[in-house]
């Protein structure tokens, strides 16, 4: 895999918050449809409604079938609001472990990854021993 590592321009910024956005609808869509299958149907209207965890939350749910749905996707989902917030704030694209910029080719197939490739494979390294 080649690597572009660069500073982001800000129309490539721009087409990866959209990406993020457009995934992470996605995402509650899915979590939605779990929920759904699990809850009565006096609930479904209002799960239909929710966009995010806070609202989620908001809805008087067994907990444990909330958790159990959101489970799998939290970690997915807070990466994904993180690099949200990274691009506000003009951190995007910067591994958060070394500070180089994550290569592009890197950032198109996960575009809310934090470390670069170097860095996430150290990690997954250390973790195994
Ligand atoms: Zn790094």
């Amino acid at each position: 895999m080649a690597k572009t590592r660069r500073p982001l321009k800000p129309e490539e910024i721009q087409a990866f918050k959209e990406e993020i956005l457009k995934k992470k609808e996605e995402f509650w869509n899915q979590i939605k449809q779990d929920l759904m299958e699990r809850v009565g149907k006096e609930y479904q209207d209002l799960i239909n409604t929710v966009k995010d965890e806070e609202e989620l939350a908001q809805i008087d749910l067994n907990e444990e079938t909330v958790l159990g749905v959101l489970e799998t996707r939290k970690k997915e989902l807070e990466a994904m609001s993180q690099a949200l917030w990274r691009i506000d704030h003009g951190e995007f694209g910067k591994c958060l472990q070394c500070g180089q910029w994550i290569c592009l080719e890197r950032l198109q197939v996960r575009p809310w990854a934090v470390f670069c490739l170097e860095c996430k494979e150290e990690m997954e390294r250390l973790e195994k021993v």
